[in-house]
């Protein structure tokens, strides 16, 4: 048997915007042989039951239970990942259905907006697309205005609608990323900060900075490698992790058909980046 040597730390399924079944991502992890893979839906843990259901069958491939949680940014949004969480926490659970809140708040009014623009859509044609226990996101809108044939794909819904500060755009609640990394490591996980890119910072000082007070909040990681990464920001992201003292992790942030360029398991995130003691400390 030979050794399996690549991880996967950050994927979807449908119980937020991925298309695949936890299940179904599993079997597809295992197939691939991947060493580790962690499921990281968008704000909610409901798929982690039924992905360790399907993992306990798949012997050589570690399973972590993990969570995206998005987090208020100044002038956009922050994303952390919480690896090897325990969804019992109490804490992690309060964070996570103050974040579901915030979306049944914030859908109806976004289709509020666009049927305002003229464009008919109901709040039932966009939960068509969601699985009833997962989360409700602008993702499941676009998919329905597609379908509708308002807009011709995806991309166009958010340019023309539903971007961050288009004409369809409501805001939710989210908790700072202080108590986001406190709500994440009550729940006995590793609190990392997802596609650093995402922050839009204009250089690695301003980048180091805003590490560094997340660092003093309980921060352990960096998402290093992404498939929306270039090699230069992947160095630049592992050379601030080396600085710093943090943990280099990496995943493909898998969505299936929602995003039809990433791949499972790519880019490549070697087990032999990691320390040695961390897909053990990880799995549930
Ligand atoms: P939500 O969590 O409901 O605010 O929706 C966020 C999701 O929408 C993200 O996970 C992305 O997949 C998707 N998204 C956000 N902005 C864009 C964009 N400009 N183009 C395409 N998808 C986007
Ligand atoms: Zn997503
Ligand atoms: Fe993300
Ligand atoms: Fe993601």
């Amino acid at each position: 048997m030979t050794e399996r040597r690549f991880v996967d730390l950050h994927t979807h399924t449908t119980a937020s915007d991925g298309s695949l079944a936890p299940a179904e991502l599993i079997a597809l992890a295992d197939r691939l042989k991947l060493a580790a893979i962690a499921v990281t839906d968008h704000d909610t843990t409901v798929g982690l039951a039924p992905a360790r259901a399907a993992a306990a069958e798949c012997s050589e491939l570690a399973f972590i239970p993990g969570v995206e949680v998005s987090a208020t940014f100044t002038g956009g949004t922050m994303h952390l990942l919480g690896l090897g969480v325990d969804d019992r926490s109490p804490k992690l659970s309060q964070m996570l259905d103050l974040l579901a809140a915030g979306r049944h708040a914030r859908n109806p009014a976004i289709i509020a907006k666009l049927n305002a623009l003229g464009l008919e859509l109901t709040f039932d044609e966009v939960v068509a697309f969601a699985e009833p226990s997962g989360i409700l996101s602008r993702n499941h809108i676009a998919q329905a205005m597609v379908h509708r044939g308002h807009v011709k794909n995806r991309t166009e819904a958010f340019d023309r609608y539903l971007t961050s500060g288009g004409p369809a755009y409501v805001t939710r609640s989210k908790l700072d990323p202080a108590e986001t990394i406190a709500a994440i490591r009550d729940a006995g996980g590793l609190a990392a900060l997802a596609h650093p890119k995402q922050l839009g910072c204009e250089n690695t000082a301003q980048l180091e900075r805003v590490v560094r007070e997340l660092m003093a909040a309980g921060l352990e990681g960096i998402e290093v490698y992404h498939s929306d990464c270039s090699p230069t920001q992947t160095r630049q992201y592992l050379d601030l992790t080396r600085k710093l003292g943090l943990i280099a992790i990496g995943g493909s942030d898998f969505h299936g058909r929602g995003k039809p360029d990433v791949e499972l398991g790519h880019p490549r995130v070697p087990l032999s980046l990691l320390p040695d003691d961390l897909i053990p400390r990880l799995v549930r």
